[in-house]
């Protein structure tokens, strides 16, 4: 089959390129704008292989999106490209609802029209999505199942349930065959060194502040990537059509012990160099506008139909994540290059938008 899919060359993207070009006989047409998030040396190691291809483009650009469906032809179309960072999304929500909304609308009305002419056997719009929808939770609440109400609290999560929203309309209005996943925090390799986990590695190397938010209390699920290209590519070949699948590593975790957990295992991989801990950078600093207190996800539907199951414990996957890191300094410099320099995202709207 060819499967066609957008933001390959981010964070999440890139592992589900790799994935279904190592692991399968697929192919693949990589379909991104290559924002500051989308970075093709991620794909470095399967781009030469014939069964890859990448288009340069927005999915807003309905045209463009037009014209690469009709020549690519996919059989699955998995929908990752977004703006995906919730800090970005309180200071300038405008390009949240650019890509996130008008994005996936574009992206619906154009892969309508091709699957009404081409009726593709095995077609499945597949829209990845985040467990933020569902909103914030107490401590002792139960963790989101796929019936948990949608109550997102930020701009990013407003926008990716909206675009959640509109998949299942296009479902059910129009019968576009698709499936909606809901995924927790993902860490792992190749993450732009913006979100808590990379941030967190880097700023210690370097021996720079280790900026936590509020009283560090919040919780949230953590994920390795390779586990979560595993289960897209179940739910996109295996998965029931109209259904949504939550999907989480079962590894509920303090945002201040995600944050000690990385201190104390580069003590051991990268020793501080002056005579002080890394813990000791830590610094607490304003809480984030509106930040959820916790995330839970029940991952029992992806379990028992699908038999997916996370392979990595978030103490494995955090410690090959640590290596990566301490190994490709050189790639975090490159992607960070041109980025310009803000004391703190996440706390200045900018008001045109
Ligand atoms: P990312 O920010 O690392 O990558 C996003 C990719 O989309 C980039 O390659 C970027 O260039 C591309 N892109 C952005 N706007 C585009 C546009 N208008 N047209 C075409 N391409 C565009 O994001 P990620 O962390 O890899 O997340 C991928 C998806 O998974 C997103 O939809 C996100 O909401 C969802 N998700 C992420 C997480 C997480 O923890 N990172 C968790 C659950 C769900």
């Amino acid at each position: 089959m060819k499967f066609l899919i957008t933001g390959g060359a981010g964070f999440i993207g890139s592992a589900l390129v790799r994935f279904l070009i190592n692991e399968t006989e697929h192919s693949v047409v990589n379909f991104d704008k290559l924002t500051y998030a989308g970075n093709l040396d991620t794909l470095n190691s399967v781009s030469d292989s014939e069964r890859y291809s990448f288009i340069q483009g927005d999915i807003c650009d309905d045209a463009l999106v037009r014209k690469t469906l009709a020549a690519e032809a996919p059989d699955k179309i998995m929908h990752l490209a977004a703006e995906s960072h919730v800090d970005r999304s309180v200071d300038s929500p405008g390009e949240f609802i650019q890509t996130n909304i008008v994005g996936t609308f574009t992206l619906l009305n154009a892969a309508l029209d091709y699957w009404e002419r081409e009726k593709p056997a095995e077609f499945l719009f597949h829209h990845v999505s985040t467990d933020e929808v569902y909103g914030s939770l107490s401590m002792e609440a139960p963790s989101f199942t796929e019936t948990t109400p949608y109550d997102p609290n930020s701009p990013y999560s407003a926008s990716k349930a909206s675009s959640d929203h509109l998949v299942r309309a296009w479902g059910e209005t129009y019968g576009l065959p698709y499936v909606i996943t809901n995924c927790s925090n993902n860490y792992g390799y190749f993450q732009f060194p913006e979100k808590l986990v990379p941030l967190m590695i880097l700023n210690a190397m370097n021996e720079q502040p280790l900026p936590v938010y509020g009283d560090g209390m919040n919780v949230r699920d953590w994920l390795y990537v390779d586990d979560h290209a595993r289960a897209l590519y179940l739910v996109a070949t295996s998965g029931k059509e109209g259904e949504t699948y939550n999907i989480g590593g079962n590894s509920e975790k303090t945002n201040i012990d995600v944050v000690k957990t990385i201190c104390s295992l580069l003590e051991t991989y990268n020793p501080p160099k002056k005579d002080q801990r890394y813990e000791d950078l830590i610094t607490y600093v304003t809480d984030r506008p509106g930040h959820d207190f916790r995330y839970s996800v029940d991952t029992s539907k992806i379990q028992s139909e699908l038999g997916w199951e996370p392979e990595e414990s978030f103490e494995s996957g955090i410690a090959k994540t640590i290596e990566w890191y301490l190994e490709n300094q050189s790639w975090c410099e490159s992607v960070q290059e041109g980025q310009t320099e803000r004391a703190r995202l996440g706390l200045s709207r900018n008001k045109s938008g």
